[in-house]
């Protein structure tokens, strides 16, 4: 499994993480056994949120025993408790939920009306508190990231996590660039489309299929492979079986050509700058 730094000060993570929306919605028993399959095969970067009615406790199960230094766990705050208290309190509803003692990186879900200046002091509390490493935000556009660069200031910001998958690329225009240049992570949540990936008989799901069958691979690896095939951008697909997870960290060492992605990009067209940052 490839790694990549999450961000300029941050440290080496999985290239392809685990996402954990709804994962407590089915059997629990196959959720911690597809989660442990995917920490075994090298997805230690997990991704959870407070939202996620029971993930946490499903990671819980899953992480129990395991060494805590070799995950990268990663949760999120509410934007309706995100004060400058109530962030704190989140959080360590979180760490209990999970059965762990700090979160590598504490994420803002998206933005709501608490003044930045607020989370980022609860934020800066937590980490001094050595209750997270990091900390960053989700559903950002480039304004909202300018806005809050102005109050934490360079270096700060760990993350942005944001919708991205082969059919939705309009984090390219803006958001990607303003993280590139800032030293911020991106992390692609849906990879796959949450449930819209492109369908075997559809033009876009041939093209994936002829480049799978070069690297015998499967379409959903030549995905995410273009996806993350940016230094800044890492991927976190959710999956509910061993079989979705093994097949999901496969991608995690396969490199597509110059002109593979040139054949991707002409097939999902990135498309024009959307007004608004479009998000799940
Ligand atoms: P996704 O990862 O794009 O797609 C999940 C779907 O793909 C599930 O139906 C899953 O089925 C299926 N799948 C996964 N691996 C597969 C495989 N190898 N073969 C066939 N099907 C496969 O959708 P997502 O859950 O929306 O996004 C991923 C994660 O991103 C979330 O779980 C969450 O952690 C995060 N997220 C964050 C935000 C945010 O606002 N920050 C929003 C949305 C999502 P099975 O479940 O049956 O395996």
């Amino acid at each position: 499994m490839k790694q990549k730094k999450f961000g300029t000060h941050g440290p080496d993570v999985s290239v392809i993480g685990q996402g954990t929306w709804y994962l407590d919605r089915g059997d629990r028993k196959a959720a911690v056994a597809a989660l442990r399959r995917g920490i075994e095969t090298g997805m230690t970067h997990i991704d959870t949120a407070e939202m996620y009615g029971d993930a946490e406790l499903v990671i819980a199960d899953a992480i129990a025993g395991l060494p805590r230094e070799k995950l990268f766990l990663v949760s999120k705050v509410l934007p309706s408790n995100a004060s400058r208290r109530g962030a704190i309190t989140a959080c360590e509803r979180s760490l209990k939920r999970l059965k762990t003692d700090h979160l590598d990186c504490y994420l803002l879900h998206w933005r709501g009306s608490y003044p930045f200046e607020e989370t980022v002091a609860a934020f800066d509390e937590l980490v001094a508190a050595g209750k997270i490493r990091s900390w960053g935000v989700s559903n950002f556009d480039s304004d909202d990231l300018d806005e809050l660069l102005d109050v934490a200031g360079e270096g700060k910001i760990a993350c942005n996590q944001v919708l991205y998958h082969l059919q939705e690329r309009a984090i390219e225009h803006a958001v990607i660039p303003w993280c590139e240049k800032h030293g911020v992570a991106v992390v692609a949540y849906s990879p796959f489309g949450h449930n819209d990936f492109p369908p075997a008989r559809s033009k876009g799901g041939e093209v994936l299929q002829a480049l799978a069958d070069a690297h015998k691979a499967s379409p959903r690896q030549v995905a995410l492979a273009f996806l993350t095939r940016l230094s800044s951008v890492l991927a976190i697909p959710k999956a509910s079986s061993v079989e979705h997870a093994a097949e999901n960290a496969g991608a995690g060492d396969l490199k597509l050509s110059d002109a593979e992605i040139a054949a991707l990009d002409k097939a999902f067209p990135r498309g024009p700058k959307p007004r608004g940052l479009p998000m799940l």
